[in-house]
């Protein structure tokens, strides 16, 4: 017998399988799948079963595989359907696709540092137990054969609670023996049931509707409002499935930030769940992926790299939040976690249920043409009020000498204080101060290995770069001229400080990336929040997302502007969606809730849709928007980054990369480029990027890959193919 072993090799990102012969005494083995250990040159590999053969064509010497690595196959027929389709949609090697889909721990490679299975010692009565009880000499003795008997396992830790020498006399008297036995590293835990609710007319008939397909391919668009109870949907939807015998995926964008949504489905379907999230430990996710494969669970849910999750018996996938960019890989591969999942539901016959108070533009205009099934959720669930949004104008505050924080906000946020009521701001940028310059010279502090300005962090009191993480200290006079400094721009740090001044009795409590750091600090300020521990939260975008919080009534966009003036063709949809998910954190439970959005913009058009709450209104605006720029949804884009340390040499291949693709693509296609990008040189790293658009084009993709190639061996330039972007 013969098998194909895809290898991964050293500075060959293409893939090669290779034909090994078996040897008789690994013949029992052999499985697609599973891991072996190989000879390869001089060397040893590991590698991949991707084929099974019984001949050989040709004419050369075959070696023998050394191993077989795994007791059971790793990669299942879908799995490895799912790296190809990675492959050829993404351009990425085989090898890449399988380190990407799979926990650390089954990865091929020698290198890598090897997870093991963790085991536990139990404790097992050697003989029937009366004659155990009989032959125990002391109290604690017998207590432990007690508990033995009475527990069908009892660990030796917990055995050794009770008395260390009884359990060492035990099992030297042979009256209990002890064996090993594989354990997960998360251990379940009880959750407090909670009853399933009655489904409302509008909920009823998105049941109803999805329902109908199950067991067939059909994709489904949910749009329905923050609040409009999809969640319940969700939910109800997976018991039916469960009932049939089958299992459920869920993925949603970021389990720290909805630490509520798992809760909810635990309480639901208790340990029948597991979570796969981006804080698991590298033992912890192996376990996970273990108790998924083996079919101990009925339900997965978990962030983008769930969508390989290897459940067998898939009867429906759940994407809630689609509008979410933590659906794109933003390194190689650069898949998107909703193309894979639709082709899973494809593979499956299945249905996928896409989820969304925002949809985005390009799945919104395919519901109008009914590639996907559109179910909407328009109200909220007790027909609880929208808030009330207001704009304010900054330029007539500067007027007044407000530059963060306008009157109308100010009152409000007193008003909310004075009613014991909590207040959410969001300013979508951290640090104090964003640029700090010279008056006399002019220097400004940047960073001396990016395109950019260094941010005045307060609390460390030092200067940081928020591309490369560069960290200098900040002098107090200008380091040129000895001058003082000037602090522009200004981030949560300075806007916390200010809200102490202005309310100095309130308990603030401030979320960014730089208080967030340490595992599950996130979960407990949430929880302190929700506890009423603080009266006011400040943060990132991190706050805007899925939190329910039924004591906030006022809302506060602190700088509206900063995601609008992004230069990227997403950035009214972002804003739109960003600034509709803050919004929908004021008034859930029953206050109404007031949003008071600050921008030096006031008559922007995505603000007054923000404001009327009016996303038919924004997405006809922004669909003729794209249509005349033409972008997605009209088009769709492939972007190319052509990086390297060496400027001209870089801008030569970048000029290059644009003449070999006019020459290979459809004369439709449109390239734009070489241009800079945003931030041109990130970590001395020079990026000239090129956008490609398109509609129909049978020459690109094969185009694509020749140039692909033809990078490859190059170590001065890099190529960065990026199929669909979500941002340019
Ligand atoms: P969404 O996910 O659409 O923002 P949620 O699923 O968070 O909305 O629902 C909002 C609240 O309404 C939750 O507290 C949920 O338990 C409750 N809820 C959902 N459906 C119902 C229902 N049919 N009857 C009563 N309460 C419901
Ligand atoms: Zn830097």
């Amino acid at each position: 017998m013969f098998v194909d072993v895809l290898l991964e090799l050293k500075n060959k990102q293409t893939d090669q399988t290779y034909t090994y012969k078996v040897p008789t005494s690994l013949l029992k083995k052999i499985e697609i799948g599973k891991r072996v250990k190989v000879p390869f040159q001089h060397r040893e590999l590991e590698g991949f079963i991707l084929n099974v053969k019984k001949k050989v064509e040709g004419d050369f010497t075959i070696r023998e595989i050394l191993a077989v690595l795994d007791e059971e196959s790793i990669l299942n027929e879908e799995l490895i359907k799912l790296g190809q389709f990675l492959k050829n949609t993404y351009l990425c090697s085989l090898s890449t696709a399988y380190a990407t889909m799979l926990p650390k721990a089954l990865k091929a490679s020698l290198k890598s540092k090897k997870i093991n299975k963790k085991y536990e010692k139990f404790l097992i009565l050697n003989m029937p137990y009366d004659d155990a009880l009989n032959q125990a000499k002391t109290k604690s003795q017998k207590e432990i054969i007690d508990c033995i008997e009475a527990s069908s396992k009892l660990t030796k830790k917990e055995a050794q609670q009770i008395s260390l020498s009884s359990v060492s006399t035990l099992l030297k008297k042979n009256i209990i023996r002890e064996e090993q036995e594989e354990v997960y590293r998360l251990e379940d835990k009880v959750y407090v049931s909670d009853e399933k609710k009655i489904l409302n007319t509008e909920q009823k008939n998105a049941y109803d509707a999805i329902l109908k397909k199950l067991n067939t391919f059909h994709k489904f668009l949910l749009y329905g409002i923050t609040g409009s109870g999809k969640t319940e949907v969700y939910m109800q939807v997976i018991e039916e499935v469960i009932k049939q015998g089958k299992t459920a995926l869920v993925v949603v964008p970021e389990i720290s930030l909805t630490p509520q949504f798992v809760y909810t489905f635990r309480q639901r379907f208790s340990n029948s769940v597991a979570v796969l999230h981006s804080h698991l430990s590298n033992g912890e996710r192996y376990d996970e992926w273990r108790k998924i494969k083996r079919g101990e669970v009925k339900i997965v849910i978990g962030v983008r790299s769930a969508a390989f999750a290897p459940l067998s018996h898939l009867g429906i996938i759940i994407v809630d939040e689609e509008h979410a960019e933590s659906y794109k890989q933003e390194n190689t591969p650069r898949y998107n976690a909703i193309d894979v999942l639709e082709y899973r539901a494809e593979l499956n016959q299945i249905p996928i249920v896409l989820g969304s108070a925002t949809p985005t533009l390009e799945r919104m205009a395919k519901s109008t043409k009914n590639l996907y099934t559109r179910l909407e959720l328009k109200n909220r669930i007790n027909h609880q009020a929208l808030p009330i949004c207001t704009i304010v104008d900054m330029k007539e505050e500067a007027k007044k000498g407000n530059l963060i924080l306008s009157d109308a906000l100010k009152n409000e946020i007193e008003g909310a204080l004075s009613r014991q009521e909590q207040v959410i701001l969001l300013l979508n940028r951290r640090g104090f101060s964003t640029t700090i310059t010279c008056s006399n010279c002019g220097f400004t502090y940047k960073c001396p290995h990016c395109d950019i300005t260094l941010t005045y962090h307060k609390t460390k009191n030092n200067l940081r770069c928020h591309y490369c993480g560069y960290t200098t200290y900040k002098k107090d006079f200008c380091p040129n001229c000895k001058e003082s400094l000037n602090f522009y721009g200004y981030g949560t740090e300075k806007l916390e400080q200010l809200i102490l001044k202005e309310f100095p009795d309130t308990k603030v409590l401030r979320m960014d990336a730089d208080t967030t750091r340490v595992k599950n600090s996130y979960e407990t300020m949430i929880e302190k929040f929700k506890n009423q521990e603080y009266d006011i939260l400040l943060g990132t975008q991190m706050i805007s997302k899925g939190l329910d919080f039924p004591k906030v009534s006022v809302v506060g966009i602190i700088n509206a502007d900063a995601s609008l003036n992004i230069a990227d063709f997403r950035s009214n949809e972002r804003t739109f969606s960003l600034l509709s998910q803050a919004a929908g954190r004021a008034g859930r439970k029953d206050t109404v809730g007031t949003v008071v959005i600050q921008t030096y913009m006031p008559n922007n058009f995505i603000l007054k849709c923000v404001k009327e709450q009016n996303y038919e209104k924004f997405y006809q605006y922004e669909m003729n928007l794209r249509k005349k720029l033409k972008y997605p949804p009209f088009y769709y884009l492939v972007g190319i980054k052509v990086t390297g340390m060496d400027y001209d040499l870089c801008s030569k291949e970048a000029v290059k990369v644009v003449q070999y693709l006019k020459k290979n693509v459809d004369e439709n296609t449109i390239i734009l480029g070489p241009t800079t990008a945003n931030v041109f040189k990130v970590n001395n790293i020079y990026r000239f990027q090129i956008l490609i658009k398109y509609r129909f084009d049978t020459k690109l993709m094969q185009t694509l890959k020749e140039l692909d190639s033809l990078f490859i061996l190059n170590h001065k330039i890099h190529l960065e193919i990026d199929i669909n972007p979500t941002s340019v």
